[in-house]
């Protein structure tokens, strides 16, 4: 590792940013030596805020039907081969009360646009808050109006996940239709922000067209935006999508970002994704070494799992399913850290 190398990396850990040069720098310098070293600061910048504590979050995958037509996601609306499903709140609750039994503290609602009104979301909110009254609830539910977003935070809503998938406006528009819009993504975010949701953002890592300069740009908006949390994943391709012949991103990229975020942010709630523990095995490990303190299993009723497929070969079984919390902890606690049953609010 250069000299130059180590400086950056020394001066992002004490002061938490660094110039869009020096990102790119870092960026295009990665290999073991300097994976390692960063993932050593990021590790204990992680320790000195949260300890060697892990949070999980169960995933309620609440429906796959979709009006948006990403390029890169499997449950895209022109997918016809997508065998569809919306869950009741019947079935939400119900996952919620096999999640809460397990330990679960947070329950995230993820599923797919035009689907729910902000009312039906609110409905559902309110029932989880009553029922569940020491539990957070994260939605990820894709793009409403303010005034929507209002309705789900009186509801009780406490967190809001909504990737911007990547930072650059010509970028987005080579991932996404004409009819979505890059300014739309950012106005819910700022929006979420103003709400005083728990906010987290996040990108795909290896999309198609994705350049070093852009990643660049990914930590800066980073460091500005100052997210409570941040979901980076690598892309995999999907079979059924325009881009199933693109190749996925890598474990080693996505770990090595997910250290940059946490020396920029040391509070930052990260999770090691699905998607880095379905790219590679030991993904899962290899995240939370890397910097990452979220887990997030899926709570999604058993028969729904598979059609929730964003993208090929999507984990949903063995220590990925909620059911097995207890060998993810026993895998987790061999590499020296510890799953806690916690609401799991970002340290302030
Ligand atoms: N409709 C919601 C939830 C989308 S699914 C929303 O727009 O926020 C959650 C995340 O899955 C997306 O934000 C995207 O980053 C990720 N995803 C979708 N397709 C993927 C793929 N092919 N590979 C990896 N991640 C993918």
């Amino acid at each position: 590792m250069t000299e130059k190398v180590k400086n950056i990396i020394d001066f992002l850990t004490e002061n938490h940013y660094l110039s869009e040069e020096e990102y790119l720098f870092l960026i295009k310098n990665r290999n073991e030596e300097t994976a390692s070293y960063l993932r050593q600061k990021a590790d204990e910048a992680r320790k000195r805020v949260y300890g060697n504590k892990i949070f999980i979050r169960g995933l309620i995958e609440i429906s796959n039907i979709c009006k948006n037509d990403c390029y890169y996601c499997g449950i895209r609306s022109s997918n016809k081969n997508c065998d569809r499903y919306k869950l009741s709140e019947e079935d939400i609750l119900s996952c919620c009360g096999n999640g809460y039994k397990l330990g679960f503290r947070t329950f995230v609602l993820q599923g797919g646009e035009g689907v729910f009104s902000a009312d039906d979301i609110s409905g559902i909110v309110k029932k989880i808050k009553e029922k569940y009254f020491d539990c957070a609830v994260t939605l990820s539910l894709g793009e409403y109006q303010k005034s929507d977003y209002l309705k789900m935070k009186n509801a009780g809503a406490d967190r809001y996940l909504l990737r911007h998938e990547t930072i650059c406006k010509e970028h987005y528009e080579k991932l996404h239709p004409q009819n979505m819009s890059y300014e739309n993504r950012l106005r819910c975010l700022n929006d979420l922000k103003e709400l005083k949701f728990q906010v987290g953002s996040g990108f795909l890592v290896g999309s198609p067209y994705q350049s070093d300069e852009i990643i660049a740009k990914e930590f800066k908006f980073i460091e500005e935006f100052s997210p409570e949390m941040c979901g980076i994943g690598p892309f995999i391709p999907q079979k059924d999508t325009p881009f199933k012949n693109e190749k996925s991103g890598t474990a080693e990229e996505t770990a090595y970002y997910l250290s940059i975020i946490r020396l920029i942010k040391p509070n930052i709630l990260l999770p090691a994704t699905t998607a880095l523990g379905t790219i590679k095995e030991g993904g899962r490990e290899l995240g939370i070494l890397s910097g990452a303190n979220v887990l997030m299993p899926n709570l999604s009723p058993e028969n729904t799992r598979k059609k929730y497929a964003l993208y090929d070969n999507k984990l949903a079984t063995g220590v990925e399913s909620a059911e097995q919390i207890e060998n993810l902890k026993i895998q987790i606690q061999n590499i020296g850290y510890e799953i806690i049953s916690d609401r799991g609010d970002i340290k302030e």
